[in-house]
C-alpha cells in the first residue's frame, strides 16, 4: 500500500506555479546540497572554495566537471568513503558473475557505466533513493489511474534490488533482465497479464516479430535507456497497439519524463540541466541545439555531481500544453561522440546528427527491425540492417542505400558505403545497445 500512497503523492506532485518557483526550489536544494557537498566530500571542499549560493544564477559560478575528472577524484569526491578500487572490484565481480541482486554493503546500488570512449564511470546510488525512483518515473508518465493494478514487467539491463521490491494490491512490478529470450518474455508478459512494459527501445524492436503472441493487448509501452525516434514512437504504438512513451535517465540522473500529452519534461525537481552554446552561453530558446549539457544532480547526495558535464546533447521544446512549467525536450540528440563526419565535395567537413540519419534509415522501409551504422577512419560507412522479414534483402539494400544517397547529396556529400542485411543481436555485456559507431579519430581530423 506504502507504493500506491507514494505514487499518487508523486502523481498529484508539486505543481509549480510559475518559472520563478521552479528556480527558488532548485536555489534551496542546491544550496543544500553544496552544504552538504563541502561537509563530506573533500573534493568539493576544495573546488568550491567560498564561493555561496544566493541566487540560482551563482550555479555559474561554480567549476564544471566531467567523467574523467570525476573519476580521477572519485574518493574524494563521493560523500560515503567508498573507493574507486573497492567499487571497481565489486562491479566488475558482478558484472562477471552475472550477479545483479544486492545492495552493496546493504546500502548503496552500483552503476558501472562503458563509455564509449572507453573510460569506465562509476556511479553511486543510496538504497533509499533507488527505491523511490520507478514511482518517478510512473507518476510521470502519465500513466491512468484507471490501468489500476498496474503490472509492470520493467526490463533491466543493469538490475537494480529497489526494483524488485514492489508487489502490492495495486502495483506489481516484475523485473526481467534485458537478455531474456523473447519466448521466455511473451510467456511472462501472458502469464503475469502485464500490462505495463517498461525497456530500452531495442528491446522493444526485438519484440515486434513476436508482438502478436500477446494475449492481452498491452496498455503503455514505456521506453529508456536510448532515443526513441518518433517515426519509432509511432510503429511500436502500431506494432503492440498501445501508448508509447519514453522516460529519460541516465546512471548520472534523472532527466526527465513524459508527461500525459507524451512529451518530455525535464525533471527541474531533481536535477538542473544546463544548456550551453559553443561560447557557455545559456541556450533559453526552443529548437536550437546545445554544444554543452551540464547537469547538478539535486537528490543523490551520496556521489554529488555538482555541474557535471554529460556526452548528451537535447534540444529544447515549446512549453507543453500540458500546463507543467518543466521545461519540455523536443529532441534528444544522442550521444556526442555518435555524430557522423562526412567529407563534402569541397573538402569541407560536414557533421550530421544520428537522429536525422536515422530517420533516413528508418523511413527507407517498413521492414527494419534492428539497424547499425559505423563509420570507418575514412568516412565511409559500413550499414548492417536486420530486417523483420527475410524476403526481398536486395530490395531493401536498395531501398535504404539510394534514400542514404538521395539525402547525402543534398549535403554535397558522397559517400562510400556497405550495406549488408544480417541478425543484430543486443550486446551480451549488457552494455546499452550502440547503434552508431563512429571511429574515435575523425572527431579530430
Ligand atoms: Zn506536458
Amino acid at each position: 500500500m506504502s507504493s500506491l500512497s507514494d505514487f499518487l503523492k508523486l502523481v498529484i506532485h508539486r505543481r509549480f506555479a510559475s518559472k520563478s518557483a521552479i528556480e527558488s526550489y532548485q536555489r534551496n536544494e542546491l544550496k543544500r546540497l553544496i552544504d552538504h557537498s563541502k561537509q563530506h566530500s573533500l573534493f568539493y571542499k576544495q573546488t568550491l572554495g567560498d564561493i555561496e549560493i544566493d541566487q540560482l544564477s551563482d550555479l555559474k559560478k561554480l567549476p564544471i566537471i566531467n567523467k574523467t575528472i570525476m573519476m580521477d577524484n572519485f574518493d574524494q569526491l563521493n560523500t560515503v568513503s567508498l573507493t574507486k578500487d573497492e567499487i571497481l572490484a565489486v562491479a566488475l565481480e558482478k558484472e562477471l558473475n552475472k550477479d545483479y541482486l544486492g545492495y552493496y554493503k546493504d546500502e548503496f546500488v552500483i552503476g558501472l557505466s562503458s563509455g564509449t570512449s572507453g573510460n569506465k564511470g562509476l556511479y553511486i546510488t543510496p538504497k533509499a533513493l533507488t527505491k523511490r525512483l520507478p514511482f518517478v518515473f510512473l507518476a510521470r508518465s502519465g500513466i491512468p489511474l484507471r490501468y489500476l493494478p498496474f503490472r509492470i514487467l520493467f526490463m533491466l539491463r543493469v538490475f537494480s534490488q529497489g526494483f524488485n521490491d514492489i508487489n502490492s494490491p495495486f502495483i506489481s512490478l516484475n523485473y526481467l533482465s534485458t537478455m531474456t529470450e523473447v519466448d521466455e518474455i511473451i510467456r511472462q508478459i501472458n502469464q503475469r497479464k502485464i500490462n505495463i512494459l517498461m525497456a530500452p527501445p531495442s528491446l522493444c524492436r526485438l519484440l515486434i516479430p513476436a508482438a502478436h503472441l500477446i494475449h492481452k493487448p498491452l496498455r503503455m509501452i514505456v521506453t529508456y535507456a536510448e532515443v526513441l525516434e518518433k517515426e519509432e514512437k509511432t510503429r511500436l504504438s502500431e506494432v503492440f497497439g498501445c501508448r508509447v512513451i519514453e522516460i529519460y535517465q541516465g546512471s548520472e540522473g534523472q532527466f526527465a519524463s513524459a508527461c500525459s500529452m507524451g512529451n518530455l519534461h525535464i525533471n527541474e525537481d531533481l536535477i538542473i540541466i544546463e544548456l550551453l552554446d559553443e561560447h557557455y552561453n545559456e541556450i533559453t530558446t526552443p529548437h536550437i541545439a546545445a554544444s554543452h549539457m551540464i547537469v547538478t544532480n539535486l537528490v543523490n547526495v551520496a556521489q554529488p555531481l555538482i555541474r557535471y558535464e554529460m556526452n548528451d546533447l537535447i534540444v529544447l521544446d515549446k512549453p507543453c500544453s500540458c500546463g507543467s512549467n518543466f521545461r519540455t525536450i523536443e529532441k534528444i540528440l544522442g550521444r556526442n561522440d555518435d555524430i557522423l563526419y562526412f567529407k563534402k565535395k569541397d573538402g569541407m567537413i560536414q557533421h550530421i546528427f544520428p537522429d536525422l540519419f536515422s530517420r533516413w534509415i528508418i523511413t527507407s522501409s517498413e521492414n527494419i527491425r534492428e539497424y547499425k551504422v559505423i563509420q570507418h577512419l575514412d568516412h565511409s560507412l559500413t550499414i548492417l540492417l536486420d530486417p523483420i522479414t527475410s524476403r526481398e534483402k536486395d530490395d531493401l539494400i536498395r531501398l535504404v542505400e539510394s534514400r542514404l544517397r538521395l539525402e547525402l547529396s543534398a549535403f554535397d556529400i558522397e559517400c562510400r558505403m556497405d550495406i549488408r542485411c544480417e541478425t543484430i543481436a543486443l550486446p551480451l555485456n549488457r552494455s546499452k545497445f550502440k547503434r552508431f559507431e563512429v571511429d574515435k579519430e575523425i572527431a579530430k581530423n
